[in-house]
C-alpha cells in the first residue's frame, strides 16, 4: 500500500481501479527495435494510419451536418497526407532499415517535412502548412501510443483516470458514469481540469508529481478529493475505512441538499444574498436547478471553441445561449465572452503562434478585441438570446478603460446591425466585466462607472498578484487566496461597487471555498457565484452567521499579515459557525 498527498480539488470519496493515460503529449524516444519486431511495428504503423484515416473522416461527417463547411477541405488534405505514398515509405524504411520505433519513424518523417516546408520562409502558404503537419504528427503518434485514451470512451467498467495531466476538452468529455475519479501529476485548484472535474462531480486530487510513475492500469486506487490523498493498493482495512467515509460524505451532501435546497439564501439577521453557480457546459443548467441557485453568475464560453476545427457560428452561439436561458426560467445568466488562452487551448489555436507566457498573452479579451468578427458572431448571438431570458453579457481579463470603452463600442455595433435587421433582443441588456487583474481592480473606482456590475475573478487575481502561476503545482504554495494583498484589492472593489452603486459578484473558486465565506460576507460581498456543487455547503453558512458576526471576522483577519495565520482563523471561525463542514 502506498499514500500520495495532492491537491484536493472536487470533493468525494472513491475507490475503481486505475486506467493510466499516457501524456498528451507524448515524448518520443530515439528508441531502436529488434529486427524480428520490425513486422510488428510495421503492423502497429498501419493501424495507427487506419484509426487516424477513420477519424478525420468522423470530423468530416461531423462538419457536414454543421452549417459551415469551409473546415472540410482542410480535414480532406490531412488525409491525403496520411495516404502519401512517398511519406509512409519513409517511415517505413526508417523501421526496417534503421530499426526505429514506429513513433519515433513517424516523427522523423515529418519532422523532416516540416523543416523543408519552413525553409522556404517568404511562402506563406507552406508556412501555414506546418501547423497541419504537427497536427497530423500527434494523430498518428497519439494513435500509436494511446489505444488507452480512445478506450476511455467505451469503457465497461468504473476507473479512475490517472494521468500527467488532461486538457480541459478531454475532462469536458469524460463520462461521469464511467469515469469516478481523476488523479493527474500536474495542476493546481484553480486550473480548468479541476474546475471542470468539480462541474461534472468527478472527486480529482491533483498536482502528485509523479503518480504516474506509480500506478499501472488496473492498481485499485482510493481517491479522497476531500482531503488530496490517493491510496495505492489499499489493504482491507484502509478499504474498509474509506468505503464507510464515502458513504458517510455521499449521505451528508443529500442530506444538506434536501434540506437546504428550497430555504432562502439569507444571513442569519435576514440580509438576502445572492447565491449563483459557475457553468461550464449548457448540460450544467439542470444541476444549477438542482441545487437551487438564484441564476448562473458566469457561463464559461470556450467550450464551445475547443472541441471543432470551425469557429461556432452565430446560430450555434444563439441556440446554446437560448437553450440556457430559457431553462433559467428569468433566473440571470450572464455569459461571458470568449476567454481563451492561458491554459484553456482550443483546436483553434492550431493557427495561432505559440506564446512564451500564455497567461500573459493574447488572452480574453485582448483575443476578441484584435479578432473583431469572431467577438461579433459571439455578441450577436449573446444579444438575440437576451430576448428569450434574463441575459447579461461580461467581459474577462479587462486590464484598461479602453478595452470596455472599445468592447462596448463594437457591442454597440453589434446592436444596430440587429436594430436594423429589426432582429429581437433585449435593450436593456446589463454589461459587466472581470476583475481579474490587479490594474483593474485598483482601478475599479473608475472602471465600475463605465458598466453595470462587475465580477472578481480569483481565480487570475490571485495568479496576477502573487505571480504564481495557478496551473503550477510546484508554486501551488504561493497561491494564496486570503493573502493580505489579494484580501485589499477585492475590499477596495467591494467598496467601491457599494460607492457607485454597481453590484460586485465573486465567481473566481475563492467564492466556492467555504472557509471564506464569513469574511467575503464581512467584507461586503453580497453575490457568489460558485460551482453547483458547493452550493449547499455555503448556504448553510450564509444562514449560520448574522452580518455582525462576519463584520467582526473581516475586522479581524485585516489586523493580519499573513495567510497562513489567516487561513487557520478562518477554519476556527468555521469550525464554530457550522462544525458539520469543518
Ligand atoms: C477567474 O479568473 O477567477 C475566473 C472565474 O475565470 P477563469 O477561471 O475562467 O479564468
Ligand atoms: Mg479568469
Amino acid at each position: 500500500m502506498q499514500i500520495k498527498k495532492g491537491i484536493a480539488v472536487s470533493p468525494g470519496i472513491v475507490i475503481a481501479r486505475a486506467l493510466l493515460l499516457d501524456a498528451t503529449e507524448y515524448p518520443i524516444p530515439m528508441r531502436q527495435i529488434t529486427p524480428e519486431s520490425a513486422g510488428a511495428e510495421t503492423a502497429k504503423l498501419e493501424k495507427a494510419f487506419a484509426d487516424s484515416i477513420s477519424e478525420l473522416e468522423t470530423i468530416i461527417s461531423h462538419l457536414r451536418k454543421r452549417i459551415a463547411k469551409e473546415a472540410i477541405p482542410i480535414i480532406e488534405a490531412h488525409i491525403k497526407i496520411i495516404r502519401d505514398h512517398y511519406l509512409k515509405s519513409q517511415m517505413l524504411d526508417h523501421i526496417k532499415k534503421d530499426a526505429y520505433t514506429a513513433e519515433y519513424a513517424v516523427s522523423r518523417t515529418l519532422r523532416k517535412y516540416i523543416k523543408a516546408l519552413t525553409s522556404n520562409q517568404t511562402d506563406s502558404f507552406w508556412g501555414s502548412r506546418v501547423n497541419d503537419i504537427y497536427d497530423i504528427e500527434k494523430r498518428i503518434i497519439r494513435n500509436l501510443v494511446q489505444d488507452k485514451i480512445a478506450g476511455i470512451s467505451k469503457l465497461k467498467e468504473p476507473v479512475i483516470i490517472v494521468s500527467q495531466d488532461l486538457t480541459p476538452t478531454e475532462t469536458a468529455s469524460l463520462d461521469k458514469n464511467k469515469i469516478k475519479g481523476v488523479t493527474t501529476d500536474k495542476g493546481g485548484r484553480t486550473s480548468h481540469t479541476a474546475i471542470i472535474a468539480r462541474a461534472l462531480g468527478i472527486p480529482a486530487v491533483v498536482a502528485l508529481n509523479n503518480i504516474t510513475l506509480d500506478i499501472a492500469s488496473g492498481d485499485l486506487l482510493i481517491v479522497d478529493g476531500n482531503s488530496g490523498i490517493v491510496v495505492i493498493d489499499p489493504d482491507k482495512e484502509t478499504i474498509k475505512k474509506y468505503s464507510a467515509l464515502g458513504k458517510n460524505f455521499d449521505f451528508y451532501e443529500r442530506k444538506l441538499l434536501s434540506e437546504i435546497r428550497n430555504l432562502p439564501t439569507k444571513t442569519k439577521d435576514g440580509r438576502e444574498i445572492m447565491l449563483c453557480a459557475n457553468i461550464e457546459l449548457p448540460e450544467e443548467t439542470s444541476t444549477v436547478i438542482q441545487y437551487g441557485a438564484d441564476g448562473v453568475g458566469l457561463f464559461r464560453t470556450e467550450w464551445l471553441y475547443s472541441d471543432s476545427y470551425i469557429l461556432p457560428s452565430e446560430k450555434e452561439h444563439f441556440e446554446i445561449y437560448k437553450r440556457v436561458a430559457s431553462a433559467l426560467k428569468g433566473r440571470k445568466l450572464t455569459i461571458r465572452t470568449l476567454d481563451i488562452g492561458g491554459d484553456k487551448l482550443a483546436a483553434t489555436d492550431g493557427e495561432a503562434p505559440i506564446e512564451k507566457n500564455p497567461f500573459l498573452g493574447c488572452r480574453a479579451i485582448r483575443l476578441s478585441l484584435q479578432n473583431t468578427g469572431v467577438f461579433e458572431l459571439q455578441l450577436r448571438g449573446i444579444l438575440r438570446a437576451s430576448h428569450y431570458g434574463n441575459v447579461n453579457v461580461m467581459f474577462p481579463m479587462i486590464a484598461t478603460i479602453d478595452e470596455i470603452r472599445q468592447a462596448k463600442n463594437i457591442l454597440e455595433r453589434v446592436k444596430n446591425g440587429l436594430r436594423k435587421k429589426r432582429v429581437p433582443f433585449n435593450e436593456d441588456v446589463k454589461i459587466g466585466i472581470m476583475i481579474e487583474i490587479p490594474s483593474s481592480a485598483i482601478m475599479a473606482d473608475a472602471l465600475i462607472k463605465e458598466v453595470d456590475f462587475c465580477s472578481i475573478g480569483t481565480n487570475d487575481l490571485i495568479q496576477y498578484t502573487m505571480a504564481v502561476d495557478r496551473t503550477n503545482e510546484k508554486v501551488a504554495y504561493l497561491y494564496q487566496p486570503s493573502h493580505p494583498s489579494v484580501l485589499r484589492l477585492i475590499k477596495y472593489v467591494i467598496d467601491q461597487g457599494k460607492k457607485h452603486n454597481k453590484p460586485v459578484s465573486m465567481c473566481g473558486e475563492m467564492a466556492g471555498d467555504w472557509i471564506y465565506t464569513p469574511l467575503l460576507l464581512g467584507m461586503g460581498l453580497k453575490e457568489f457565484s460558485v460551482s453547483p456543487i458547493v452550493i449547499p455547503e455555503i448556504k448553510k453558512i450564509i444562514r449560520s452567521i448574522t452580518l455582525d458576526e462576519a463584520r467582526k471576522i473581516s475586522e479581524n483577519v485585516f489586523t493580519m499579515e499573513s495567510a497562513v495565520e489567516i487561513d487557520k482563523y478562518l477554519r476556527d471561525c468555521v469550525k464554530n459557525i457550522a462544525p458539520q463542514l469543518s
